[in-house]
């Protein structure tokens, strides 16, 4: 099947589901949409297993009530136009609000069932924004999901893009490669390639959470991707329950480093509305992740950040007092350090 089918095909409803799986699932208000030969990935990890809690719908959706619905501060920083600009040199751009899957930890996913004002449509006044803030030199696609966009559509932005001189570098954020692998055709690698000819540099991010998602068919397509010259990095996100142990992000980590793939961002869950079953402590999180530092190379070892609430940006999450240069700094091994 090729991808475009099997998204069209994809599950959509309780009834699907409960069909599919021949298991019931809590009715929430949050949209479903999992394309079946994905689906089959997950039927055959099993109930429970990391790729069942990642997708399925869980009763905690509606019931937990106590995250926020647009925990990173979108909207404070939405120019109305399609781009997010918080931080100085670089813009988020979303060109669609579809996904290839709905993930149910999502942080954007009360803004993407809403169809918030966030992702308004506005290529022109995007483009007059961007000639307008020279310094800003990074334009990253995302959404959404940018790779469910035919590969003409993405040419013809980065040809649009192309044409404003201060922009120098080009990023697709993507959960895609995971979810339908078919999707990194000829066309798509004719895409990314003439990017990186016209920009300094151009890089897709794989979005990312656990071994299981790095089957034969993802490695095969991800090595299409290395092996044609792209740029590739990873983003995880670390999530209660499915990939919070030290152990599974090694495991993660060194597989995708394996395959050429550089583990750039691990993510602390946002406080998410809608996803707080996946939410843990910054205490938690550090206790999972402080060991990476002796058992990972630097090359293999993504950053841990965290989105501080409320759309003041990421962070470093594990160490942030040694940025105060004075004070308590944590070496590897969690132990303070005075200066
Ligand atoms: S693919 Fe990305 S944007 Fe879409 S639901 Fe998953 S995490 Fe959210």
């Amino acid at each position: 099947m090729n991808w475009q089918t099997d998204y069209k095909e994809a599950l959509r409803s309780n009834e699907d589901l409960a069909k599919f799986f021949e298991v019931e699932f809590p009715k929430t208000h949050y949209p479903i949409f999992i394309p079946k030969t994905f689906a089959e990935k997950i039927k055959n990890h099993g109930i429970g297993s990391p790729l069942w809690k990642q997708f399925l719908p869980h009763k905690d959706e509606d019931q937990n009530l106590s995250g926020r619905y647009d925990p990173i501060g979108d909207k404070t920083h939405s120019k109305g136009n399609q781009l997010i600009h918080r931080y100085q040199n670089r813009v988020l751009f979303t060109p669609t609000t579809v996904c290839p899957v709905l993930c149910r930890y999502c942080f954007r996913k009360n803004e993407l069932a809403e169809k918030d004002e966030v992702f308004n449509q506005n290529f022109a006044e995007a483009k007059k924004y961007l000639k307008a803030n020279p310094t800003i030199n990074e334009v990253i696609f995302t959404g959404g999901d940018p790779l469910i966009l035919s590969n003409e559509k993405l040419a013809s932005f980065i040809q649009d893009f192309a044409e404003i001189e201060s922009i120098k570098y080009i990023r697709f954020h993507s959960r895609t490669p995971v979810i339908l692998p078919g999707r990194i055709d000829d066309g798509f690698l004719a895409v990314m390639t003439s990017a990186s000819e016209i920009f300094m540099r151009s890089m897709l991010m794989i979005h990312i959470n656990h071994g299981d998602e790095l089957d034969a068919e993802v490695v095969e397509a991800i090595k299409l991707l290395t092996d044609a010259g792209i740029e590739v990095f990873s983003q995880t996100v670390l999530l209660k329950g499915v990939n919070d142990q030290t152990e599974i992000l090694l495991e993660l980590f060194t597989r995708l480093a394996e395959i050429k793939v550089k583990p750039y961002y691990l993510h602390h869950p946002d406080e998410a509305l809608g996803a707080m079953h996946f939410h843990m402590s910054l205490e938690a999180g550090r206790r999972i992740v402080q060991p990476l530092h002796d058992l990972l190379p630097g090359w293999a070892l993504p950053q841990y950040v965290i989105d501080i609430p409320g759309g003041e940006g990421k962070v470093p999450a594990l160490n942030p007092e040694s940025f105060t240069f004075s004070g308590t700094l944590i070496n590897r091994h969690g132990k303070e350090i005075k200066l």
